[in-house]
């Protein structure tokens, strides 16, 4: 433990806040009268409804998920990730997953004392098909991870290179599907036909960040065994009524992520015309971008002193060498951004 540091979150106080793939939209004032008045309802000298069985519910409906398949919930998709590892998890297992990618696939395996192996993607950031299968076939991995789409570098993998990773392997496959909102793609229909997959999403990027709400989809089976890592009352009760209110008013969220989409197309045209700068297309709600060599960390820096956070990852992974990456705001926010960068990158 003494070689590992907390999870940092830098201080954003005051700042145009691009760093953490949110939804920078809050609700129109009627709809934020109607939450506080069902708040109103809650009991909370009472423990929460263990199973959340109404949420489940609400997010089955909404989410359109498959009658056959079970719903897990966590207290955000971190939480998911750690009962699954802590599910599987046993001195000599194996996990296996593409990197770059979330961080907290490797985080967690670690501290549960589970052997992480990375498969180094391609130079354009599609899966190295033939040597994860390989490292497939090699370790029998008690779990791979994809996220579809990833991050930090948001682009969607071929669906047919991850059913064939899920055809060749021994274990589960989550795909985390943490920005779906963001894109057409999702492997929900595959659960029928993978009984070894797992879907993990979040209502996070969707708008509901502070709520820290994540639910897993899968077969029975494998969700009743994860279920047992569940700690009692995982979801409180004002999550549970917020998420249920919020979910209610689904047609507004997913107006505000399409606002996100096509902002995201603005963005990415306009980082395209900046002077030396690399962009990555994008499926999700944030943009990877690459600097001159050697400028990542000045400009990012420099980005913060005049109050724009976005996040580094110069430093975190060799092909992510001179890259940051910026999470869609509003339009007058991306604005912002832009012209603080352009000023920033013509100053050397
Ligand atoms: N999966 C991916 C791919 C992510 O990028 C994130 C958040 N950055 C998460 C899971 C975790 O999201 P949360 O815990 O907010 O549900």
């Amino acid at each position: 433990m003494r070689a590992q540091r907390a999870y940092h979150v830098p201080d954003a106080e005051g700042m145009i806040k691009l760093d953490a793939m949110e939804n920078p939209y809050s609700w129109p004032p009627e709809m934020v009268e109607a939450w506080t008045e069902a708040l109103r309802e809650v009991t909370l000298n009472r423990y929460p409804d263990p199973g959340a069985a109404r949420l489940k519910q609400r997010l089955r409906d909404t989410f359109k998920i498959p009658e056959a398949s079970a719903v897990l919930l966590g207290n955000g998709s971190d939480e998911l990730i750690q009962m699954i590892l802590m599910a599987v998890g046993g001195v000599g297992r194996v996990v296996v997953a593409p990197e770059p990618s979330f961080s907290m696939y490797r985080i967690i395996s670690t501290n549960v004392g589970m052997n992480y192996h990375s498969i180094a993607l391609n130079a354009d950031f599609s899966l190295d098909v033939a040597a994860t299968r390989d490292a497939i076939v090699a370790q029998r991995p008690a779990v791979v991870f994809i996220a579809y789409p990833s991050n930090p570098t948001g682009n969607l993998f071929a669906a047919e290179d991850i059913s064939s990773l899920i055809e060749a392997a021994p274990g589960v496959v989550v795909v985390d599907e943490a920005y779906s909102a963001f894109c057409d793609a999702s492997f929900m229909d595959y659960l029928a036909r993978y009984e070894n997959l797992l879907i993990l999403r979040t209502v996070s990027k969707l708008g509901l960040a502070g709520l820290r709400l994540g639910y897993l989809v899968g077969a029975p089976d494998w969700l009743e065994e994860i279920d047992k890592l569940r700690l009692p009352y995982n979801i409180g009760v004002l999550t549970q009524v917020s998420a249920e209110f919020a979910l209610e008013h689904y047609a507004i969220l997913l107006e505000q992520a399409k606002r996100i989409r096509a902002d995201r197309q603005t963005l990415l045209g306009a980082l395209q015309a900046v002077a030396d700068v690399t962009v990555y297309p994008s499926q999700a709600n944030f943009i990877l971008f690459r600097v001159e060599t050697g400028r990542a960390v000045e400009i990012f820096e420099r980005l913060k002193q005049v109050g724009v956070l976005i996040k580094n990852l110069h430093g975190s992974h060799p092909a992510l060498q001179d890259c940051l990456r910026v999470t869609v705001g509003t339009p007058e926010e991306n604005r912002a951004f832009l012209s603080a960068l352009r000023m920033v990158i013509s100053v050397k």
